[in-house]
């Protein structure tokens, strides 16, 4: 009765270029860069090879020693979609012993920061929203205020949520304890926690600030990790009430994620902002306004598409199928 995940990233096969900048020791030994960046962004990376000749070799994507990790200021969003009980909470969260993609990715976060620590300082914070009948709420808040969380724009198109809680990591430990304070605060209030849980979208939100020691530039990046709530349509039975107010919510927000990502996936690497179609499929829920700065441009966007081996499940399965297929 094993479960399957199926993996699915944007995009076909795709080959990347990366460069690693030159070392100090090659600076200071005198060694020059024989690599030019010029067409880098059409994917092109050319070679000096001597005197003024130059061979270009052609890749999806060049990553020159300008770009990095999420840690240089790649937005980066990963999300678990799919019907409720095929794994996406097991996916994202895990189990103390087998720990799952947000615990994985700050680890790697952490591992990095102090690879590079002679280079950069990083400042490291995590809040963990939840997005329920189109409402936002603070699962890191120690008391529930009644204000309204909203979605706002801030300076140079930076989308934030002004009163939430930002808990700041320092170590792998750390984040542990915040992840399950907010895995904790998501059955508050509810009397049946999966059923709740199945109902709203769960999205941790990494801010990552680094500084670069060398030449004192700041970059801040955003590392979103979301729970989607479960893509199953609703029984003919629950055609009223909260139930079909629930549903509604949900299946907006999941097409507007569809629709903006199709978008982004057709588009490539360039994405339109003021294409009223993306734009408005950004407004259309708080799920999508939230990540409004975080899909599209540089950033990049893996989905795990989660699904059920059953036959029972045959229906769904096909749905969330069809789902993947379109935002590839
Ligand atoms: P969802 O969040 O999509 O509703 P869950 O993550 O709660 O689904 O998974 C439903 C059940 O299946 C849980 O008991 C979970 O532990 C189990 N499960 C999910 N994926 C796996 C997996 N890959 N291996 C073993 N158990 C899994
Ligand atoms: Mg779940």
């Amino acid at each position: 009765n094993k479960m399957i995940i199926a993996v699915q990233t944007l995009g076909n096969i795709r080959v990347f270029c990366r460069c690693r900048p030159l070392t100090k020791e090659e600076v200071s030994t005198g060694s020059t860069t024989i690599v030019d960046f010029d067409a880098a962004k059409e994917g092109d990376i050319g070679i000096m090879t001597g005197g003024s000749t130059k061979k270009t070799f052609k890749f999806d994507r060049v990553y020159t020693p300008k770009n990095g990790q999420v840690l240089d200021g790649y937005n980066v969003c990963i999300f678990a979609y799919g019907q409720t009980g095929t794994g996406k909470t097991f996916t994202m969260e895990g189990t103390e012993q087998n720990r799952g993609v947000n615990y994985r990715t700050l680890e790697e976060l952490f591992i990095i920061a102090a690879e590079r620590k002679e280079t950069f300082t990083y400042k490291i914070s995590v809040s963990v929203l939840e997005v329920y009948n189109e409402q936002i709420r603070d699962l890191l808040a120690t008391s529930q205020s009644t204000k309204k969380l909203e979605v706002r724009q801030a300076a140079e198109g930076f989308h934030h949520v002004p009163g939430i809680v930002e808990a700041k990591v320092e170590n792998i430990k750390e984040v542990w304890d915040v992840l399950q304070a907010g895995s904790n605060a998501r059955a508050v209030g509810s009397n049946n926690v999966n059923e709740h849980s199945s109902r709203s979208h769960c999205m941790l939100c990494v801010m990552v600030r680094a500084k670069n020691l060398m030449n004192g530039e700041s970059t801040k990046s955003k590392l979103w990790l979301i729970d989607l709530a479960g893509s199953e349509r609703l029984a003919k039975t629950d055609v009223q009430g909260e139930r079909l107010k629930e549903a509604q919510n949900i299946n907006r927000s999941l097409s507007a994620l569809g629709d903006v990502m199709s978008a982004l996936a057709a588009k490539s690497s360039h994405i339109p902002y003021r294409d009223n179609k993306i734009y408005i499929s950004f407004r259309n829920s708080k799920l999508t306004h939230l990540l409004q700065d975080s899909l599209g441009g540089d950033s990049k966007a893996l989905m795990f598409v989660q699904i059920s081996p059953s036959d029972n499940d045959l229906g769904e399965t096909l749905s969330s199928l069809n789902f993947a297929s379109r935002v590839r």
